[in-house]
């Protein structure tokens, strides 16, 4: 029997391609905005559907599948699976996938420092101020930023991403320290890191602290009031991890009081909403959770949740099986 696979919104051809070459019926969701749980439900309802193949924004939970029970594969087209209930898949059997590629790290890592340097250079609000008409000439006292070289990096989270910063960390003259749950001794040796197992010590001494973890009960509001308190005051928080690692009420909060100096968001604690009151602040960055959208990353993630698919189809492993 022909297998069928719905996608619940469009992703680059070459996945679904891909899929198409070995005969699979695919259906791509046409509609562009988000749907909804509700939306999913009626999408896949009485579809006889055999793969789904879902997006970061998809809440996937026992409705859905009560829903779908045909369906015996959800690959998630995202390095993060947050949006899948794991657990309850491996209760029922069904194989859940991710899609991390060098691509996708290598890309969240160069928006890192692009979000560093523009932290630390102060290049969004001088923009502004130059757009704003406000430039009358130059002044010894104009934006003064900081170096970034010989500066303190943390890395919360030293796996993929969290690696590819600190390879690009060392370039540009930076000491690496970091925390994770395990040691990474080839960040160790690569990039001269500094492990500690704690996550208090690293706020205390970095100048700039990046996270990189998942998105776990472990690490939901992992950056709180007490965090933020240890933090430098002349230091900045980048997140490009998953947004309820930061508690957005403790970073309004700690930036507000101007306890650090700064911070860049790509993710949001209730994406797409954003509390409007940090949109008010000077001293943020926002990118539209866009960290992974490089071309290269794209196209990797797509052929990576496709190989997952075809993999499960012809009986091998997929390689990115997280409910095993
Ligand atoms: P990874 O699995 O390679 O690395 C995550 C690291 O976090 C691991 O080393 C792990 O040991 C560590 N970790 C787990 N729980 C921890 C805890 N409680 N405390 C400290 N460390 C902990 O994942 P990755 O590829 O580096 O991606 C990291 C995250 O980045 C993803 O889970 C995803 O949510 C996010 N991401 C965001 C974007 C984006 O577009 N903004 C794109 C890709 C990935």
């Amino acid at each position: 029997m022909t297998k069928k696979i719905f996608v619940t919104r469009e992703i680059p051809q070459l996945g679904i391609k891909m899929l198409e070459e070995k005969g699979y019926e695919v259906r791509v969701n046409e509609s562009d905005s988000i749907p909804t749980k509700g939306d999913l439900i009626s999408l896949l309802k009485d579809k006889s559907y055999d793969a789904v193949l879902t997006l970061l924004t998809d809440p996937i939970d026992a409705e859905v599948y009560d829903a779908s029970p045909s369906v015996k594969l959800y690959a998630n087209y995202a390095t993060g699976y947050d949006n899948i209930d794991v657990a309850l898949a491996r209760e029922r059997g069904i194989t859940v996938t991710n899609a991390p590629s060098i691509e996708s790290a290598e890309a969240v890592a160069e928006h890192t420092i692009a979000l560093m340097l523009a932290l630390s250079a102060r290049i969004v609000e001088a923009d502004e101020f130059v757009r704003h008409g406000k430039y009358k000439g130059w002044s010894p006292m104009n934006f003064i930023g900081m170096d970034i070289f010989g500066k303190t990096l943390g890395l919360i989270g030293a796996g993929r991403i969290g690696e590819r910063v600190a390879h690009y960390a060392k370039g540009l003259g930076m000491k690496i320290i970091y925390y994770d749950v395990t040691r990474n001794e080839r960040i160790e040796n690569e990039r001269g890191a500094i492990y500690y197992n704690n996550i208090e010590d690293v706020l205390r001494q970095s100048d700039i602290v990046s996270l990189h973890v998942p998105l776990l009960p472990s690490t939901k509001h992992l950056m709180d009031d007490n965090k933020f308190k240890l933090m430098k005051r002349a230091s900045f928080i980048i997140n490009t991890s998953r947004g309820p690692v930061i508690s957005e009420e403790s970073l309004l909060k700690t930036l507000n009081e101007k306890t650090i100096s700064g911070a860049a968001l790509d993710v949001f604690e209730f994406e797409p909403q954003i509390n409007p009151e940090l949109l008010k602040l000077q001293n943020i960055i926002l990118t539209p959770h866009i960290a992974s959208a490089s071309i290269e990353a794209r196209d990797a993630m797509a052929k990576t949740v496709a190989l997952n698919i075809i993999d499960f189809f012809e009986g091998r492993i997929p390689k990115n099986i997280v409910n095993s």
